[in-house]
């Protein structure tokens, strides 16, 4: 109790930066670490999760304040959590009208927050239809982009509804981005993320990815956050990973389960 009271004490008097506090590993405290109430609610009440697993909570801590990230946990370890709940908050942070559905700016498929590629369309379906669980009530509009669809189709939706979080396979996102008809532009991205690249690499998507990241700004343009998750980590993703994010502000998460 006493040192509390040093600390709060020091806190006051500006001496000390603040007190760092125990990594979060409930849905319900990310309270604590500034998460918009209407995340956490979508997280406790809509989908009903309570502890996190352990790569939720040794990725979402650090991910939180903005670090890239490199991810290594098993398959059916809860990795899609992981990168969407830190990647919803960094899109709501930079926006707070988009939580006030009544106010809210209209979305657009030319300025596109957030990216999460993913290898196959089977697994990009998924996370869409977890994304958007995470989005009801935030009024983030989450598109998924995939090959094997309608192109047509899919960008009619995207341009009537918008698209803030864009989940694709990299061969339609790049043939997309590379078509200026399809209007899909991302000029102010947020965040990018890259769901098993073990995976991503073994199907030979290593030319899409070198020519998204070249359509993609700068990153010097934008403050922009880059997560790779993986099953595993073979020589060939930690060349892509080394090429991805920034050396100066970045965390390397493995689970030993
Ligand atoms: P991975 O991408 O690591 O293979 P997923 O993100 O697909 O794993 O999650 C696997 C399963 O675990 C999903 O059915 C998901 O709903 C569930 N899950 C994820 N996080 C939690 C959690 N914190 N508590 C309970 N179940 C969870
Ligand atoms: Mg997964």
């Amino acid at each position: 109790y006493s040192t509390q009271s040093a600390s709060a004490q020091a806190n006051r008097e500006g001496e000390f930066a603040p007190v760092s506090s125990a990594p979060v590993t409930r849905f319900s405290e990310l309270s604590r670490l500034g998460v918009n109430t209407r995340l956490i609610e979508a997280l406790t009440r809509g989908m009903g999760y309570d502890a996190m697993t352990e790569v939720q909570a040794m990725a979402i801590n650090p991910a939180l304040k903005g670090s890239d990230m490199v991810a290594q946990a098993k398959t059916g370890t809860g990795k899609t959590l992981a990168f969407l709940v830190p990647v919803f908050q960094r899109v709501l942070m930079d926006q707070p009208d988009l939580a006030d559905i009544r106010n809210r700016r209209r979305s657009s498929s030319e300025n596109i927050r957030a990216i999460i590629l993913s290898p196959t369309r089977e697994l990009a379906e998924q996370i869409g239809v977890e994304a958007r669980k995470l989005a009801k009530n935030t009024g983030i509009v989450v598109q998924t982009a995939v090959g094997g669809t309608r192109k047509r189709e899919a960008l009619q939706k995207m341009w009537r509804e918008g698209c803030d979080v864009l989940v694709a396979t990299p061969g339609r996102l790049n043939d997309l981005l590379s078509d200026p008809g399809a209007r899909v532009a991302a000029p102010k991205l947020q965040a990018f993320v890259l769901d098993e690249a073990d995976r991503m690499l073994d199907v030979g998507f290593s030319d899409e990815i070198r020519d998204i990241q070249n359509s993609l700004p700068s990153k010097n343009e934008v403050e922009r956050q880059t997560l790779l998750f993986s099953a595993t980590i073979p020589r060939d993703v930690v060349h892509l990973a080394k090429s991805m994010v920034r050396p100066d502000n970045f965390q390397f998460v493995q689970t030993i389960k």
